[in-house]
């Protein structure tokens, strides 16, 4: 290379660092939007929410008798009672024996037609939803509704080739030069990351991860045919699904039938999974190490849904095998997690064990069950959220200068977990959401409903 590239490459190089900030663990990357814009509070109208144990989102402990003053759409100030002045012309809401914490993030929510899935989800304390593969337009009628919805953090639909589990919702390509213009289509469009399927050859998935980090969004992945330490391998950003390491863990020819019933019919990686994971031996596995030190390397980001797989025995769909491979991918999250890999909390909207608009809360509860605390559940499920959506700067945790994005809960949730389905009430931006959760809700006709496993 001439010396005189080799500047313009410098040259462009900084310009391209410099423009996109760094983020908290020292990643190169651009702050990301929301599409929508929440409805923001007149300027000058003040909040105090006081006496709630406050937990910030961030590794700070709790702090008892809290005070924080909200002053428009933004936070103000945040401290004990006695610290913090609270405004003469505040309203001063009472949070005892409450929980105050920072809006919860989905980082993977589907809207499936369910036009007041948006919310309910919000009503339930999910301040931002992240779509991982859906047409940005499947979102126009929610978004002009007017009524109160997270914030969306959309992707547009997922890439995948033919023929694809979920053509509704999938950008089919056939080389790589469809994938670049592709990513390029939806990320002009307002996608703030990209989702490979699992039918997508590794080079197609490079083919998107150069693209998608050429535009400074992310990319990640729903596998089952390429390996997840092939994907992350060339650039993938995040996981989906926890089922999606079971091609790296288990033995190969296991790992070969597996792909060969999926390959030939996109339904048999349902039963396939669990019969793939039914046959870890975790304690004993002599691929696990080096998976997950690769992944926590890269820093890739597990979000693993448990929810959609619980399987318990009892269960219609229960057998012997299943309900072992739901413990392994359970147990395979907690080990991810305590070697220091990054988890974060993803509904898949609607899940078997949890009754409709109750898979958030399930989810939270099953993370604790893999062996998370409470306290890193809950920082999964804001902060560790906002970092992967590359909005932390204004989302995440309770501290001065971010947006008003909270949630008061009844009772404990440090102690117990399940405090987090006792929602009682939530500020989206600076205002209070009207919680009457409507009976009846909407369905819209013309789209499909949910199929386990999207
Ligand atoms: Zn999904």
């Amino acid at each position: 290379m001439s010396l005189l590239k080799r500047l313009a490459l410098a040259v462009v190089c900084v310009a391209f660092c410099s423009a996109y900030g760094e983020g908290a663990d020292g990643e190169k990357r651009r702050p990301l939007h929301e599409l929508n814009d929440p409805a923001a509070p007149a300027a000058g109208k003040v909040i105090a929410i006081t006496g709630a144990k406050l937990v910030d989102g961030t590794n700070r402990p709790a702090v008892e008798d809290a005070v924080v003053v909200v002053r428009g759409d933004s936070i103000a100030a945040v401290g004990k009672r006695g610290e913090v002045e609270i405004p003469k012309d505040a309203q001063v809401v009472d949070g005892k024996s409450m929980t105050l914490l920072p809006g919860l993030i989905d980082a993977h929510f589907h809207l499936d037609g369910r036009n007041d899935r948006p919310g309910v989800f919000l009503r339930r304390g999910v301040t931002s939803v992240r779509d991982p593969g859906a047409w940005i337009e499947d979102y126009d009628t929610v978004r002009k509704s007017g009524v109160p919805i997270p914030r969306l953090f959309l992707f547009g639909p997922h890439f995948d080739c033919a023929p694809a589990a979920h053509p509704k919702d999938a950008f089919i390509v056939t080389n790589a030069q469809q994938v670049r213009d592709g990513v390029n289509r939806f990320v002009d469009q307002g996608g703030i990351a990209v989702k490979v399927y699992f039918r997508l050859p590794l080079e197609l998935i490079q083919a998107a991860c150069e693209t998608a980090h050429t535009r400074g969004v992310p990319v990640t992945g729903h596998l089952e045919l390429v390996k997840a330490v092939d994907a992350i391998g060339v650039g993938i950003d995040g996981i989906e699904h926890v089922t999606s390491f079971g091609t790296s863990l288990a033995e190969p020819d296991e790992v070969e039938k597996f792909c060969a019933a999926v390959r030939e019919k996109n339904g048999a990686r349902d039963p396939g999974r669990y019969a793939l994971w039914g046959t870890l031996d975790l304690e004993h596995n002599s691929r696990l190490k080096s998976v997950i030190d690769l992944a926590v390397e890269h820093k890739t980001v597990l979000c693993p849904t448990l929810a959609v797989f619980e399987l318990r025995a009892g269960d219609k769909k229960a057998t012997d095998v299943g309900v072992r491979g739901y413990l392994n991918m359970l147990k395979f999250t907690g080990m991810y997690f305590r070697a220091g890999g990054k988890v974060v909390v993803g509904s898949h909207s609607e899940v078997p064990h949890a009754e409709y608009g109750w898979a958030y809360p399930r989810e939270l509860e099953l993370l604790v069950e893999a062996g998370l605390t409470p306290a890193e559940a809950l920082r999964a499920a804001t902060l560790e959220g906002a970092k992967y959506f590359r909005c932390d700067d204004r989302l995440g945790s309770v501290e001065v200068g971010k947006r008003a994005d909270l949630v008061l809960v009844e009772g404990d949730p440090l102690a117990d977990i399940s405090a987090m389905r006792k929602v009682k009430r939530v500020m989206l931006n600076g205002v209070w959401v009207d919680m009457t959760i409507p009976q009846r809700p909407a369905v819209d006709p013309q789209k499909e409903l949910l199929k386990p496993g999207k």
